[in-house]
């Protein structure tokens, strides 16, 4: 049923909009077509929240969508989208537009075996084609907005926007559990997990970072069709974890998690992370990481950068820290033995995740750089402040004081030594020679 709200009822304020998502929306509109403002950018309006980024629904296709704008790409091979750009360089911003498509069954979504080629009914305009393990490999059958709105996972996620006449359209009741704070699956929600079992993760996510209770008949079925989440593939699992730690709640997601039975077995960097129990490790060990956590939480809200290769280093720090200790105490050299303790942490934990090159760098550039702390004479010392990542190092560097890990006076003198003049970095490096 097609409710539409105005904003007497939805409250929307429309200067938490983007101009540019406005834009699109106008020029779609201004070419015949449907298009509203969809998903989470329209859930984080109706909370007051500005939204940090504008998805665009529309009826019409890729080709059509692409016609209209002088920069869009169409990207998506799995399921085509247009990328509508405004800007360049750092200041530039992607405007995703997506065709409205139709809700297929399962029944409908034919089984290719082998290799992947075109079904039948994918030809008639009916279905997926999915693989031999029934993922979906290409999703880009168009239909009305009633059936994309159906296939959306939560109610709050499946309301969308039309900034000009500033109507809400809601199908699925999406207004009043925004309202309530309630995050409810669309459909059954056990069926909805055995789709895409990494809605269970969305659903932590969502009610985490939203302050939302999960409604019981969408928490019920969590625990028993978490299994399916070995079914995904890595590299989406690991994508998914990290933005679970960047909601701004962290450490309330890790506690949900650990509630829903989903701490263990199911990430591996939570693996050496947290206890049998699910729980942040007792001592310094927790503490270090529930200090990162709380930094990185305030960071979110704040509407800082956060940046994922710190927290994962954080997350695995003590891993490594423990694999160095035995393998400097077996006699090997302190940097070999750090070199080879980090591959085999990320070869456990990470693994070969293809495209994460720079953020394992990143990660490995603040490990290296803590046993160059510990030499504070020669020219070394000149070489490592100058170092584009010095800042990242040196903040993990100072939490590891915090949990109580090193000396602080370790930390403080790099933090005067990093600030001061040069009278008074030779004073510094005279106290400690
Ligand atoms: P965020 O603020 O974290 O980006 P979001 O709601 O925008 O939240 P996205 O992952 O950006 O989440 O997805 C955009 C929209 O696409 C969602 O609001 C939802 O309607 C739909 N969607 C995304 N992933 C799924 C999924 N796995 N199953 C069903 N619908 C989905
Ligand atoms: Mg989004």
């Amino acid at each position: 049923k097609r409710v539409e709200v105005g904003v007497e009822d939805h409250g929307i304020d429309p200067s938490l909009l983007d101009e540019r998502a406005v834009r699109v929306v106008e020029t779609l509109a201004n070419a015949g077509f449907e298009a509203y403002i969809v998903g989470g950018a329209v859930r984080d309006l109706l909370l007051g929240m500005r939204p940090k980024d504008f998805d665009v629904a529309t009826n019409a296709t890729p080709e059509q969508v692409k016609g209209l704008f002088r920069r869009a790409f169409i990207i998506g091979r799995r399921f085509r989208i247009v990328h509508v750009v405004y800007g360049r360089g750092r200041e530039h911003e992607v405007i995703e537009v997506s065709t409205f498509r139709a809700l297929l069954g399962q029944e409908s979504a034919e089984q290719v075996s082998g290799n992947e080629k075109t079904s039948k009914a994918e030809l008639a305009g009916k279905s997926h084609v999915v693989d031999a393990e029934g993922r979906v490999l290409r999703d880009n059958v168009w239909g009305p907005q009633i059936e994309d709105a159906a296939r959306r996972d939560f109610t709050v996620n499946a309301l969308y926007y039309d900034p000009q006449r500033q109507l809400v359209v809601d199908y699925h009741g999406g207004l009043a559990d925004a309202k309530q704070r309630v995050l409810r699956m669309i459909g059954d929600p056990e069926a909805r997990y055995r789709e895409d079992p990494v809605r269970i993760i969305r659903a932590v996510r969502f009610a985490a970072k939203l302050g939302f209770e999960l409604e019981p008949k969408t928490r019920a079925p969590i625990q028993a069709s978490a299994a399916l989440l070995s079914n995904v593939p890595i590299s989406r699992m690991f994508d998914e974890m990290i933005k679970l730690l960047q909601t701004g709640h962290s450490l309330a997601s890790l506690e949900s998690l650990r509630k829903l039975g989903l701490a263990r077995g199911v990430f591996p960097v939570l693996d050496a992370m947290l206890t049998e129990s699910g729980e942040l490790p007792a001592g310094m060990r927790g503490d270090f990481v529930r200090m990162a956590f709380e930094d990185t939480d305030l960071r979110v809200r704040e509407g800082r950068g956060v940046s994922p290769s710190f927290m994962l280093a954080c997350m695995l720090w003590f891993e490594v820290l423990e694999r160095w200790n035995r393998l400097r105490e077996a006699g090997e050299p302190v940097v070999p033995a750090l070199q080879q303790a980090i591959d085999t942490v990320f070869d456990a934990r990470i693994g070969d995740i293809s495209g994460r090159g720079k953020l394992a760098t990143d990660m490995r550039e603040i490990w290296m750089m803590q046993p160059r702390f510990e030499r504070r004479s020669g020219s070394g010392v000149y070489t490592l402040i100058e170092q584009p990542r010095y800042r990242a190092g040196f903040d993990f560097l100072r939490l590891r004081a915090d949990a109580g890990e090193i000396e602080p006076a370790l930390a403080d003198w790099w933090e005067d030594f990093a600030l001061g003049s040069d009278d008074e970095r030779e004073a510094l490096l005279e106290d400690v020679r």
